[in-house]
């Protein structure tokens, strides 16, 4: 059943295997990594697909059957037409740091988040723009209005460090967080986000550079969180 929504549905933009990281030799050597790389984050030949859902990437038969205790809720829900937002709540002022994540569900043939977002380019994540993936932060009108640290680092600017006026501390909503592409963004998603923004906010304060806002930095920041939070997410 086809619709606008899901007609709009891509390939995750990181073109790496969804449980070990490893990225096909040919795309490294298409964006000139494969030297500064230890040959072991790169495998010969082409990713697979999950035939259920069409969205997570394997390099192996071995990946795909370690991935699935993590990948088949995700899958499954996809498969069902359903897809996983999240609703990250604000803090009380004064309070830094994520405030309550909650994993949510919403109809992808139908979500009215996404047309609304999709039209308003004050919702969209610079940052994760230049990763190739449009991220949507939208405020939740109505609910409880203080620090919300974390969206807030979510639409950062990346050449000056700083947000719009309507992203800083002290009046910022609870927000959902989602994807226009109609990929999933889960708890676990955001927390792999939520440091890695960490990691490049620091580079804000400490160097006059304009930080590595980079797939290759996202990549191995979800290589070292795989024990923790990355375990089969896909971007
Ligand atoms: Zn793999
Ligand atoms: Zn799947």
């Amino acid at each position: 059943m086809a619709s606008a929504a899901t007609d709009a549905i891509k390939r995750p933009a990181l073109n790496v295997c969804s449980e070990c990281f490893r990225e096909p030799r040919s795309s490294a050597v298409v964006h000139g990594n494969a030297i500064e790389d230890d040959p072991a984050n790169y495998f010969d030949g082409p990713l697979m697909t999950c035939a259920n859902c069409t969205r997570a990437l394997y390099c192996s038969r071995e990946c795909q059957l370690a991935s699935w205790p993590y990948h088949k809720g995700i899958c499954r829900q996809m498969k069902k037409g359903v897809l996983p937002v999240v609703m990250l709540h604000s803090n009380p002022v004064g309070v830094s740091g994520p405030g309550k994540m909650e994993d949510c569900n919403m109809p992808i043939h139908d979500a009215p988040m996404f047309e609304a977002a999709r039209d308003d380019p004050r919702h969209h994540s610079p940052c994760m723009r230049l990763l190739g993936i449009d991220l949507s932060v939208v405020p939740i009108p109505h609910t409880t209005v203080g620090d919300n640290q974390w969206a807030t680092y979510f639409m950062i600017d990346p050449v000056t460090g700083f947000a719009p006026p309507m992203w800083e501390g002290g009046a910022v909503e609870d927000v959902l967080i989602c994807r226009t592409d109609g990929l999933p963004m889960t708890v676990q998603h955001v927390l792999v986000l939520g440091e890695f923004f960490s990691h490049v906010l620091d580079a804000f304060g400490t160097q006059p550079v304009i930080p590595d806002i980079s797939k290759r930095r996202l990549i191995r920041e979800l290589r070292s969180n795989i024990d923790n939070n990355g375990r089969g997410i896909t971007f």
